[in-house]
């Protein structure tokens, strides 16, 4: 049998991460976790039990106190052929998506103790092996130990207009220049944070994909999987 590697794969707002992401785990039968899901998920938490205030104030004693009562997990859609998110056995895979849950999502995430739950939970998925996960510190803090890390970027323009069409097609109503503003903010925030900021792993292989399409950074990253694996097999 093959041997099963864990693939990290992390990068600024919008850039495809989970598009990749999602169809090389389709093509090695492994498992895709969108850790953005899961902080994305306790932001709607938070915004559903008034921890976040109307006038955007945030109630973070409240929210910690509260994290126990936090359930996400994810649950395949055969009709939709991918996961989908559940928080406390909700399906909430399109609501996370909203602008208003990606208007708070980055100050949630650099909440210590929001952190500390969601890394916790998903370093155990990892354990197993085969795992692709996305975000934005899976190959610096997570599964520092992945065999295989990808960090991905692409001009901000291109990936503002690439998440306007995916919103659309969702029903979101929004403009690229809403879009625009929430990923640059966004991009900045993870990256200057305290807590396990946005970052580059040193061993990180670099994709820019402002001028690739969707196939080609598949092929790119299967090669680099499949000569890992070959690597693996011959060490074995
Ligand atoms: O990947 P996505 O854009 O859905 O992530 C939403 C937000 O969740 C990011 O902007 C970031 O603030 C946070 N996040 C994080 N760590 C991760 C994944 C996402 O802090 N591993």
């Amino acid at each position: 049998m093959k041997p099963k590697i864990n693939i990290a794969i992390d990068g600024y707002s919008s850039c495809g991460k989970s598009t990749l992401a999602r169809s090389v785990a389709r093509e090695l039968n492994y498992i895709y976790i969108d850790s953005g899901a899961m902080y994305r998920a306790v932001a709607l938490f938070a915004l559903h039990q008034g921890y976040i205030k109307p006038d955007g104030i945030i109630d973070e004693d409240g929210l910690v106190k509260a994290l126990d009562l936090v359930l996400i997990n994810f649950k395949y859609n055969t009709d939709a052929g991918q996961n989908e998110t559940y928080l406390n056995g909700v399906n909430v895979e399109r609501e996370i998506r909203s602008i208003q849950v990606s208007n708070y999502v980055s100050i949630i995430s650099n909440i210590k103790e929001v952190r500390a739950k969601l890394v916790r939970l998903q370093k155990r998925i990892a354990e197993g092996k085969g795992v692709v996960m996305d975000g934005r510190d899976i190959g610096t803090v997570v599964i520092p130990d992945a065999e295989l890390k990808f960090f991905m970027t692409a001009e901000i323009r291109i990936r503002a207009q690439r998440r306007y069409f995916e919103l659309k097609s969702m029903g979101v109503e929004t403009t690229v220049d809403e879009v625009l503003a929430n990923i640059s903010s966004r991009d900045e925030f993870d990256s200057t944070r305290a807590n396990d900021p946005l970052k580059q792993a040193t061993d990180a292989i670099v994709i820019d994909n402002s001028n690739l399409t969707i196939e080609e950074q598949f092929q790119f990253v299967m090669g680099q999987i499949l000569k890992k694996i070959g690597l693996l097999e011959g060490v074995d």
